[in-house]
């Protein structure tokens, strides 16, 4: 796995995962190489901004040449983590829940969901949507035997918290968090929420206020 030597923020890391993208249809469309310029222009950002986080990567590209397609993907993959498969369990099979197991580009970018909790006694045990559900009271266990390293929650929000602190005692240290709550983590545990009302009034505003 590649050390960084810098902290990278945020907003690079997302970036990252936007030229990591880029790169994988620019090597599908057989470029070898491309400038920052011309990636710049591709993801609407300045070949300033571009040089700056390729940056991290040490001298990457040869001025006048660009940057190597496959390579740069590589080195990007690398830091990403996405040259490794993660194990993954999401509880909480309701209509977000069901529907993220059934996701297929997940298992394409190396995240397996291996396991799906509830505590609905109509749900555990039985084949939900193609899913076998997992009952919640057997968390620790089968997520400790299955090596799982990523969490999803997808409970309603007044059960999100105490599935959250059980998630965290099973030792867990990512978790992405769809329930419509500020969850609560120990500092070693990574928190991402994804909260679509949240991303809709983004653009509710952005309709609402043009130009701004
Ligand atoms: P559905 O129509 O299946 O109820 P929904 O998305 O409206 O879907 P929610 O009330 O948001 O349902 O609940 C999502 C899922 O989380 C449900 O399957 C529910 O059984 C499950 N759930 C709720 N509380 C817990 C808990 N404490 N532990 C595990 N699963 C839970």
């Amino acid at each position: 796995m590649a050390k960084l030597t810098r902290k990278i923020s945020e907003s690079t890391i997302h970036r990252l995962s936007i030229y990591y993208r880029a790169l994988v249809a620019l090597e599908r469309d057989n470029y070898t190489t491309i400038s920052s310029k011309e990636l710049a222009k591709r993801e609407k950002l300045t070949p300033a901004q571009v040089r700056k986080d390729l940056s991290f990567f040490g001298s990457f590209g040869t001025r006048g040449l660009g940057y190597p397609v496959a390579e740069l993907k590589n080195r990007i993959a690398e830091i990403l983590g996405l040259t490794r498969l993660w194990n993954v369990a999401l509880i909480g099979v309701g209509n977000i829940g069901s529907a993220l197991a059934q996701y297929k580009e997940f298992a394409k970018q190396g995240f397996n969901i291996k396991l799906v909790f509830d505590n609905d006694q109509r749900k555990i045990g039985s084949n939900h949507k193609g899913i076998i559900v997992s009952d919640i009271r057997d968390f620790k266990r089968l997520v400790q035997a299955e090596k799982v390293d990523i969490v999803i929650i997808a409970v309603p929000a007044q059960a999100a918290q105490a599935i959250c602190d059980e998630v965290v005692s099973a030792g867990i240290k990512a978790i992405l968090n769809f329930a419509p709550i500020n969850l609560k983590v120990p500092d070693d545990v990574i928190l991402r929420n994804q909260n679509m009302c949240i991303e809709l009034e983004h653009l509710a505003f952005a309709l609402s206020n043009p130009g701004n």
